[in-house]
């Protein structure tokens, strides 16, 4: 294909699909080259999306192996059929990511398989996933880098994706182990190892720092760290893994505390290294081209997502920040808005953020400790679910909502939830926020009854001192 573009964009995951759609409905000419043989990015492939599914269905079979007979809902006979819930993660993913080569037909977007390279401004030539064929060059006003993240590796600890695997294995393990060790109380540590411990593995979740979810509110972290422990996650906190050897009866890990002293060691079957993502930009060509990287491999960017060379720009997990598909999303859809001549911003301060854990854990704007930090001074309502009815009539009471508001102007500062769809409860913040509301507009909005969003609304009385339930 010899067709200049007005846009190729490098990368087929949240960032550069949206922004490839973008840039089509607002009339550019858009290619979209992804290497990975099917769109969606990490999120769809090895991401959000496959690890959604299997904490739904790990949490289905908790429910009925815990719950239900509480319920008056007697199982006999219950067991996993790993082969059966794998198969229908792998049929969601599938479903989603055919649907986005859909989308791509619909919008009239060029998707062209292979490995993207830039070989000079205004040019990318694209290595054919199979076979021998000449690589393909693509002509184009604009190149857009959104080729996301890869795991972090750590020192000594060999990734094989059988015994010691990223997330990307642990999605996809045959067989439920009966022994498995997290390295990184993050997000995907907390998320994977929770399905996997629903499953039957005994998981043991080593922590270099003294908190899990390092980041979070600190009174959110400490409450998620407790009835995770409660729900038989074992944690070992401010230990240092020095390196895991994989032999044919399981993988011995080894291990000191980090301020120094004895080794030792723990044999599991399974190891999940989950000690973060850095950006992906192997292979891409960007020293050739001059694209300048920043601290830790990231693209830096100004504020119109354009590299330190006029024509090409970058989004998404690639250039940092919160790495989380719907904020590379929003940069999708503002950068293409930008390149079409348009103005776009991102409120980086309302972004939320969700782990989906059994309760689910939410957070938007800041934590209790940078207000502090930052000396603002900030009143505080927190409202606990087991005085909200909807969640007594779930049997879901675990957890709270806290509203941080500034103590003159009572504009909300931020908002932090553990409990029962705290990542459905969160968006109505995250709106008033983007409204600069304040907690008072938020209790003067009627919620509806029995709903778990009146604990948001009495989080929010609760700023003023006036909570009604409580
Ligand atoms: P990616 O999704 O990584 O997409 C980049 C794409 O570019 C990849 O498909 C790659 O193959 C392709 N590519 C790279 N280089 C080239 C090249 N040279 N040529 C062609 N193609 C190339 N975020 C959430 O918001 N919610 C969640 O619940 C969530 N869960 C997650 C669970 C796990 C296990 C993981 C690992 C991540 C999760 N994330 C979640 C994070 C989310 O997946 C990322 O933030 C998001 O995918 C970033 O989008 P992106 O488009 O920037 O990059
Ligand atoms: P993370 O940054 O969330 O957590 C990594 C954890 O590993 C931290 O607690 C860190 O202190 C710890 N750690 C780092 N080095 C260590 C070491 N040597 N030994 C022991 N612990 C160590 O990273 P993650 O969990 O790998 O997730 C990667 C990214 O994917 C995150 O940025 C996250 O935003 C995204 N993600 C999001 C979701 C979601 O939104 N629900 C789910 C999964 C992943």
């Amino acid at each position: 294909m010899s067709d200049a573009y007005d846009l190729v964009v490098i990368g087929g995951g949240p960032a550069g699909y949206v922004a490839a759609i973008r840039a089509a409905q607002l009339g550019m000419k858009t290619a979209v080259v992804e290497g990975r043989g099917a769109l969606g990015g990490t999120c769809l492939n090895v991401g959000c999306i496959p690890s959604k599914a299997m904490l739904q269905s790990s949490h289905h079979y908790e429910m009925a192996d815990k719950e239900f007979a509480h319920h008056g809902i007697d199982v006999s006979g219950l067991k996993v059929n790993l082969k059966t819930m794998l198969a229908r993660k792998d049929k969601v993913v599938e479903g989603l990511t055919g649907g986005i080569e859909m989308l791509m037909k619909k919008n009239k977007v060029d998707y062209i398989k292979g490995w993207g390279k830039i070989d000079a401004v205004g040019k990318v030539s694209v290595k054919p996933l199979e076979g021998k064929a000449k690589a393909q060059v693509l002509n184009t006003a604009n190149i857009l880098i959104a080729t996301g993240s890869e795991v972090t590796p750590l020192p000594g600890v060999t990734i094989d994706e059988k015994q010691i695997v990223s997330s990307t294995g642990a999605l996809a393990l045959p067989k439920v182990p009966k022994t498995m060790a997290v390295i990184g109380a993050g997000v995907i540590g907390l998320e994977l190892g929770s399905v996997w411990r629903r499953l039957g593995s005994e998981v043991t979740v080593v922590e270099f720092l003294d908190v899990a979810l390092p980041g979070m509110d600190g009174e959110v972290s400490k409450h998620a760290q407790r009835i995770l422990s409660k729900q038989g996650l074992t944690f070992k906190m401010k230990t240092k893994v020095t390196g895991a050897k994989a032999g044919k009866d399981g993988v011995t890990l080894t291990m000191e505390p980090r301020e120094g002293g004895k080794a030792e060691t723990l044999k599991v079957d399974v190891v999940l290294v989950a000690i973060g993502r850095r950006p992906f930009t192997e292979g891409l060509g960007l020293k050739e081209a001059g694209v300048e990287v920043g601290e830790r491999g990231f693209i830096p960017v100004d504020a119109d997502y354009q590299t330190n060379v006029e024509g090409i720009y970058a989004i998404g997990d690639v250039i940092g920040g919160a790495m989380l598909a719907h904020k590379a999303e929003d940069e999708g859809v503002v950068c293409a808005e930008i390149m079409a001549g348009q103005t776009g911003h991102i409120d980086y301060g309302a972004i939320p953020g969700i782990v989906y854990t059994h309760p689910e854990i939410a957070a938007v704007g800041k934590t209790e400790e940078q207000l502090k930090d930052a000396g603002i001074a900030y009143n505080k309502g927190k409202f606990p679910f087991t005085a909200n009815s909807r969640a007594r009539c779930n049997d879901d009471t675990d957890g709270f909502v806290k509203i941080l508001a500034d103590a003159t102007t009572d504009k909300v500062l931020g908002c932090h939830i553990i409990g029962p769809q705290a990542g459905d409860l969160i968006q109505e913040v995250v709106n008033v926020m983007e409204f600069e509301g304040s907690a008072e507009d938020i209790a003067r909005i009627c919620h509806g009854h029995p709903g778990l969003p009146e604990s948001v609304k009495e989080a929010a009385l609760g700023v003023a001192g006036r909570a009604i339930h409580i």
